[in-house]
């Protein structure tokens, strides 16, 4: 039984919602205001005189609409969500309780620097504890997500290339199995890209990257634990033989999670690491709301870091505001208006001070614990693409699926109908059929034994050689089955619109009309 048989499209009580503007009700409306008496029309011929084409709802329904739009979204907050990349972990409520202080929530950029005190001494106290659990010498605060703190560092290195009389450096060495802002945010930055092949065992192939390491390259980016969850163990050597071919290490630091309190990242000889504050230190993410990339920057770096930040002087905070006024000459200019993502910066100190910096430790070590019970578990049926322990996530290829006709696909929507959100298919790249799993440190044993058993009866069915059709058919239970995800990829639909005849009146169902 799915919501196609009921005769209203409903499924239990989970109802099916029509975008607002198909819902024909602009002239409905949530307030009423009497009629204004003795009114001289001044518009003239600008007046409208066609409805605006705006849906109109009494507040009840308005209510009911986003309430039931609400609860169609998957979240953190309702279930396990294993995607692998993406840290998705559980939101102390602390931090937000913190973050809503009246004297953080409602304070303004504009404000003089002499009001705001307290708020810039929690972004002088983040980083300072950015740089401790680092040991690197500086950090740009203001980066507003991980690939924004990539930028970040790759301008500091262009900028430091430039002071030396090293602008010619125009090539950037990225691994295949990096995450794709990595080469877009290259790109971006005006460098040229060039891949550096992984080993069979899913690291960084060292010689082939050795030979590549001539003057034009201007920086090596790496990701450590990397994208198939795999420890860099060369990154010491790589480092080295970076520097000593002129051009710096750029090292990603989405997967901090698995480190903090573990590996002081200025031992790896890193000059630049961003850190999604949203990732490692906890935050409400993944529907694409705020984050933050703050970017660690060595001693070589640290002196072209991005305007603002804030500077502490006997006592009281003040912000550096202008490069070569009240910043030195080398910063390279500003990434972002104001400070930052302020209410992040609250959140993720909320988060580090209620851990501790043996809380913090323990946190690594349990989402590394978590991704290899997980690993372990599921290798009765599954196959792991690297062999030995992995990091803080665990990627397995899709050897096991061979000749079942099922695909790595048909089995993340399998496991849509038994309540668990998939995790990141054919990603990386580098993994055939990969299935990338992050259980983080917040998951208990009790929730990753129920994902296992789910997941190992699915693979028993797989492999019994004659359901295929079965999972193509997943998910069966979710309110939209197999979406044209070519299709939304390739042509997307940015706007909707009104079909013509229909555009801003009432009457006749209004359908996408835009492709
Ligand atoms: C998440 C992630 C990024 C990008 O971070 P955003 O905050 O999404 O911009 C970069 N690299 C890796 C390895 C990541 O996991």
């Amino acid at each position: 039984m799915t919501a196609a048989d009921t005769t209203t499209g409903n499924a239990g009580l989970a109802i099916e919602q029509a975008l607002i503007f198909e819902q024909n009700t602009d002239s409905a409306t949530g307030v009423d205001l009497a009629p204004v008496p003795h009114t001289r029309r001044k518009l003239g011929a600008l007046e409208r005189k066609a409805p605006i084409g705006l849906p109109g709802m009494a507040e009840p329904e308005v209510v009911r609409h986003y309430t039931r739009l609400s609860q169609k979204n998957y979240s953190i907050d309702t279930g396990f969500y294993p995607l692998g990349s993406c840290t998705m972990k559980h939101n102390p409520r602390l931090n937000e309780k913190m973050a809503r202080l009246p004297g953080f929530a409602e304070i303004h950029p504009f404000q003089p620097v002499a009001t705001v005190q307290g708020a810039l001494e929690v972004t002088d106290q983040l980083a300072k504890w950015l740089t401790a659990l680092t040991g690197m010498a500086g950090v740009a605060m203001s980066p507003a997500a991980g690939a924004h703190g990539e930028l970040c560092g790759l301008l500091c290195i262009r900028s430091a290339h430039e002071a030396k009389g090293q602008g010619h450096r125009r090539i950037v060495l990225v691994p295949e199995s990096a995450h794709g802002t990595n080469p877009a945010t290259a790109t971006l930055a005006g460098y040229q890209v060039e891949s550096i092949p992984a080993t069979a065992s899913g690291h960084v192939d060292f010689a082939a990257l050795k030979a590549r390491l001539r003057n034009d390259v201007a920086a090596v980016m790496i990701t450590n634990p990397n994208t198939c969850g795999l420890f860099e163990t060369e990154c010491i050597e790589i480092a080295a033989a970076v520097h000593a071919a002129g051009a710096y290490f750029y090292m990603d630091g989405a997967n901090f999670n698995a480190l903090v309190g573990r590996v002081r990242i200025a031992d790896l000889g890193v000059d630049a690491m961003h850190i999604n504050l949203h990732k490692t230190f906890s935050q409400p993410h993944g529907g694409g709301g705020p984050g933050a990339g703050p970017t660690v920057l060595s001693a070589a770096l640290a002196d072209f870091a991005p305007v603002p930040f804030v500077v502490a002087n006997a006592g009281a905070y003040g912000v550096a505001e202008h490069v070569g006024r009240d910043a030195g000459k080398a910063a390279f200019g500003r990434m972002k208006g104001f400070q930052g993502q302020f209410g992040v910066y609250v959140r993720s100190l909320s988060y580090i001070l209620a851990l501790g910096i043996d809380g913090l430790r323990q946190a690594s070590g349990d989402a590394v614990l978590n991704a290899n019970y997980l690993r372990a578990k599921l290798s009765a049926e599954l196959t792991p693409a690297f062999p030995g322990l992995c990091m803080h996530e665990v990627v397995f290829d899709d050897t096991w699926l061979k000749g079942t006709g099922v695909a790595t696909l048909d089995i993340a929507k399998a496991l849509i109908d038994e309540g668990f959100h998939p995790m990141t298919m054919y990603f990386p790249l580098v993994v055939h059929g990969a299935l990338l799993m992050e259980p983080t440190e917040t998951e208990s044993k009790a929730t990753l034994d129920q994902f296992a058993a789910a997941l190992l009866a699915l693979a028993r069915r797989a492999k019994r050689g004659d359901q295929a059709e079965w999972f193509k058919a997943a998910p069966r239970l979710a309110p939209r089955r197999r979406l044209d995800e070519t299709k939304a990829a390739r042509k997307p639909v940015l706007r909707w619109r009104p079909v013509e005849s229909h555009a801003g009146g009432n009457g006749g169902t209004a359908r996408q009309a835009a492709e």
